[in-house]
């Protein structure tokens, strides 16, 4: 049985038998890979501090022939979301982690999307701004995934969007003149000017960059509208951050 080290994002674990968990994580160089944590559920385990969702560590295991589940020896942690410390950071970590969850198919190595989640939970530990992070990070994620309509120019008539947009249906963003009867889901200026940031910089820059509660709303509707047309369904987790998001801004 060879042992494998490897750059990972732990997703989602759940129990096993009496002390064990099964864990679900994204490796940098291999995909996604579901593995067994022996004795995970005990005090002093190899694991303790390292399955909190979106944990960036180093996870080491062994691959067994024809067997799916790989046997984990130990998780390091190197980054953990819990250094954010806030409710709303961590409401939004399992987000991130159930949106990479579904979108990562099993065993297909992508290193861009290991990296857009390992760069969002470092800045989140360092401090950035969550609501900036999760539109930073729904933006990407669906341009990795080839989903996020371009966003420089009309998809109907190639004019300028940076006054404002609106996105068609779930494939295109327009100006205001190719969509009259307004059936789009509108994008503000503000809201455009975030993607514009958005997509040339790192996380880390988002502490610099504006996100008015409007344009955040606008872009959290438009995004929500693109992630649950592609995958069919909405997620769990989604729900928990509308509802403290709700909570804290009092409407
Ligand atoms: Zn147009």
């Amino acid at each position: 049985m060879p042992l494998h080290a490897a750059d990972a994002l732990i997703l989602r674990t759940y129990k096993l038998g009496e002390a064990d968990r099964i864990v679900v994580f994204l490796t940098a160089d291999r995909g996604k890979r579901r593995g067994v944590a022996k004795g995970a559920r005990r005090p002093r385990s190899p694991f303790s501090g390292g399955l909190e969702p979106m944990t960036r560590g180093r996870v080491a295991y062994f691959e067994r022939e024809r067997r799916e589940l790989v046997r984990l020896r130990y998780v390091e942690p190197l980054c953990s979301p819990l250094a954010a410390g806030s409710v709303e950071a961590l409401a939004h970590v399992g987000y991130f982690a159930e949106l990479i969850d579904e979108w990562a198919p099993e065993a297909d190595p992508n290193e861009k999307l290991f990296r857009l989640g390992a760069a969002v939970v470092e800045s989140l530990a360092a401090g950035v701004q969550v609501e900036r992070l999760a539109r930073y990070f729904e933006f990407w994620l669906l341009r990795l995934q080839g989903v996020y309509p371009p966003i420089s120019a009309c998809g109907r008539c190639g004019g300028d969007l940076s006054g404002g947009a609106r996105l068609v249906g779930t494939g295109a963003l327009a100006c205001a003149r190719c969509d009259p009867a307004h059936e789009g889901g509108a994008l503000s200026a503000a809201a455009m000017a975030f993607l514009l940031a958005a997509r040339t910089m790192a996380p880390e820059g988002l502490r610099d960059v504006e996100l008015l509660s409007t344009a955040d709303r606008e872009l959290a509707r438009a995004h929500q509208r693109l992630i649950s047309s592609h995958l069919e369904k909405e997620l769990k987790s989604v729900r928990v951050v509308r509802s403290l998001t709700r909570d804290s801004s009092g409407d």
